[in-house]
């Protein structure tokens, strides 16, 4: 595994670009489940109200110089306190509106729970439109290592918002982060296959794998992470049953070819299925497998140009800048009664 930065020298280049905003934003650090690998201390609750008018005052303070705002929401659980999700992000919005600024993006970061159809909605109109939910498995698998902080189980309402979620219009994407090395790898592989079988074929959805990672917290001393060449080779075998979901992205040419690359737009191998008037993805599993080697073995080059490996040349990355102006607002300054030093709000 590559140990190079993953992010190119355009992406860094765009992520201190003067007029984009990218507000990371912790409206609790409170969560509504207890993880077993949770690294946090659940110690502060919700952003104090002078803050959630802080945050607002610095998109006013800012909003004539910016072409564009992102919002990520983070935690704890963003949603256990979904009402300054709203506020902040419908104010954001209207801002924008009446500045002309078109480039508004919203993405939470949540266990799924709370994220029931009416808030999907409402995220939406607020163009708060991605979020990424972890699953560790299929039912009482998920509700031992994503219990409630009641300790009852937890998969069953997130299982059904994402179904809802798939039968409903909205343009709301889901990112489905799976753990791998929680569970045993056949449960995890099961949950795989209901995943496909579930999303495969709708757009908005994809779906990942990631190892667990001990990053300390209360049950640090119990985690066991899985690393190394296993931990690779499991990420590669179960990558394989993620064959009608996309993995972070597919393109949809004019005449319904699905491919991976916007360059390579010549090259049969970039054309790895197809997408019909009914909606309905269809992808050859053989013909993607080499553009998730960056999956498969974590390499940060492939995952940034999976083109590089498929041509097996060098690994150009032709990937677009991502990433802008950052500034995280975590709840636990209202006890320090300001933001800290060194941030850009106070200047700006
Ligand atoms: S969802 Fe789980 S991992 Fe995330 S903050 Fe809550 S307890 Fe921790």
């Amino acid at each position: 595994m590559t140990t190079k930065p993953f992010l190119s020298k355009a992406a860094l280049s765009h992520a201190i670009h003067p007029r984009a905003m990218h507000l990371i934003l912790l409206p609790t650090e409170q969560c509504n489940f207890r993880c077993t690998y949770c690294y946090e201390d659940f110690d502060i609750g919700r952003m104090r109200p002078e803050l959630v008018r802080g945050v607002k005052t610095l998109v006013d303070r800012r909003i004539d110089d910016l072409l564009g705002i992102s919002l990520s929401w983070f935690g704890g659980e963003p949603l256990a306190a979904k009402d300054i999700v709203f506020d902040v992000a419908e104010h954001v919005q209207r801002r924008c509106q009446e500045r002309g600024v078109t480039n508004l993006g919203g993405h939470l970061t949540t266990n799924g729970y709370l994220l029931d159809l009416a808030t999907v909605e409402r995220l939406c109109a607020a163009e708060q439109r991605t979020a990424q939910i972890s699953l560790d498995g299929l039912g009482a698998v998920h509700d031992r290592s994503r219990p409630l902080a009641s300790g009852r189980g937890s998969f069953r309402r997130v299982w059904d918002n994402l179904l809802a979620i798939r039968a409903s219009r909205h343009d709301f994407r889901v990112s489905l982060r799976i753990h791998v090395g929680v569970a045993e790898e056949a449960e995890t592989a099961e949950l795989c296959r209901e995943i496909n079988r579930q999303f495969g074929g709708d757009p908005r959805f994809s779906a990942y794998l990631r190892l667990i990672a001990n990053w300390g917290g209360a049950n640090r001393d119990s985690i066991k992470s899985l690393s190394g060449p296993a931990g690779r080779e499991a990420v590669a075998r179960l990558a394989r049953l993620l064959t009608d979901i996309d993995h972070n992205g597919v393109l949809v040419r004019a005449d319904g070819r699905v491919g991976r690359c916007t360059v390579a737009l010549d090259d049969p191998r970039n054309t790895v299925g197809h997408l019909d008037e009914s909606g309905r993805l269809r992808v050859d599993s053989d013909k993607l497998r080499p553009w998730l080697a960056g999956l498969a073995e974590l390499d940060s080059d492939l995952l940034a140009c999976p083109y590089g490996g498929v041509r097996g040349g060098p690994k150009t990355s032709v990937a677009p800048a991502a990433g802008v102006q950052t500034i995280v607002l975590p709840p636990r300054w209202r006890a320090r009664g300001d933001l800290p030093a060194g941030t850009t709000v106070g200047a700006t």
